[in-house]
């Protein structure tokens, strides 16, 4: 783990203090299990830790240990203020960049508590203490070797184990994905050895859907429309047929990568109106070496991993997939060249 100012921190975290977590608008496994399970590390060393989301985060994700106690920016604007205001440390866990956090980045950018940011994303901001690492597929591997560089493995119990397999176990698309390593299965190894049950945990993820998520899904698929020549896909969900089937936050997560399990399609989209703001939201999946990050930095204000990107358009639905389709043409040659 590398942390340049590592020593200064420990001594930081030698004493108890009043500590503020948080993860990324929107959050997901990682960014709920690497928060979580902070927590509750944090909270054996003694510290009194809370956790700020900015927003709400899905139902197939609050059966884990401390996440009903999370305080939701956009509901409790109030109180995540002050307890941001009255941190003397705060973790920035899962992303690196302040504009992802909304509100919450204005209420960060007034504390001068210390920041510490753990994360895996491209092109980080310079924060107080920083261990950024594009090469590890979840925050949550990482805060394994957070902890073991605190000396502090034997803390790791079943609930934090249980947090950390949460994370990898759903930012490596379940052990998937190419930056899936020697190294992860190592740290599964040991988390395994603290007794988690992953067959809980992947019920708990993966088959707690309702009804209307799946029929929703069969929407998804329904607006496909397919580019073979580009090996692309791209799918759209307005706000009214989310509406109808009383989409819940998270009931769209995963429906992208349905794109990307046609023969030879490298690079999948979907559309998604989103439900409060007037902006569409944008997740973009691909294979190989077919960056989305670049892609969604340059054209849709977004950004991520190389395989796994989000962005957004305030334009309308059809100049956002206008532009898409144009795009595409652009990226005719780059796709074609891609090896799977
Ligand atoms: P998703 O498509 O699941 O929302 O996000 C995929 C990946 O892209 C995640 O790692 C997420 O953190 C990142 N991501 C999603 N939306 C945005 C965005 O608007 N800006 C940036 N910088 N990253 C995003
Ligand atoms: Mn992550």
């Amino acid at each position: 783990m590398q942390m340049e100012n590592f020593d200064q921190l420990k001594n930081l975290l030698s004493q108890p203090k009043r500590i503020v977590l948080i993860p990324h608008r929107n959050p997901d496994g990682d960014a709920i299990g690497s928060t979580l399970a902070m927590l509750h590390y944090l909270s054996k060393l003694g510290h009194e830790c809370e956790i700020v989301a900015p927003n709400d985060f899905p139902k197939f994700l609050k059966w884990m240990d401390g996440a009903k106690k999370i305080n939701i920016g956009e509901y409790n604007p109030a109180k995540s203020r002050i307890l941001i205001e009255k941190a003397e440390l705060i973790f920035i866990l899962d992303f690196n960049s302040i504009a992802r956090i909304d509100e919450v980045g204005d209420w960060l950018q007034r504390s001068s508590a210390p920041k510490v940011m753990i994360d895996h994303h491209q092109e980080p901001e310079e924060f107080d203490f920083m261990y950024s690492d594009v090469t590890i597929p979840a925050t949550c591997q990482m805060i394994y070797n957070f902890i073991e560089k605190m000396g502090d493995l034997d803390l790791i119990d079943k609930t934090i184990a249980e947090c950390i397999y949460t994370g990898i176990m759903t930012d490596t698309g379940n052990f998937r994905f190419r930056n899936t390593s020697s190294a992860t299965h190592r740290v599964v190894a040991e988390l395994l050895d603290r007794g988690i049950e992953i067959d809980k945990i992947n019920n708990n993820v993966f088959d707690t859907q309702s009804p209307n998520r799946l029929k929703l899904l069969g929407l998804a698929l329904d607006s496909m429309e397919t580019f073979p020549e580009h090996r692309a896909s791209c799918m759209f969900l307005s706000r009214e047929q989310q509406l109808e089937f009383s989409s819940q936050k998270g009931d769209t997560e995963g429906f992208v990568n349905y794109g990307l399990g046609i023969n030879d399609f490298v690079f999948s989209v979907i559309f998604i109106e989103d439900q409060q703001h007037d902006y569409i939201k944008i997740s973009f999946r691909s294979k190989g070496n077919f960056d989305v990050n670049t892609f969604a930095r340059k054209h849709f204000n977004g950004g991520g991993h190389i395989n796994a990107a989000g962005g957004r358009s305030e334009l309308s639905k059809e100049e956002t997939l206008a532009k898409f389709r144009a795009l595409l043409n652009d990226y005719q040659e780059e796709l074609k060249a891609v090896e799977i």
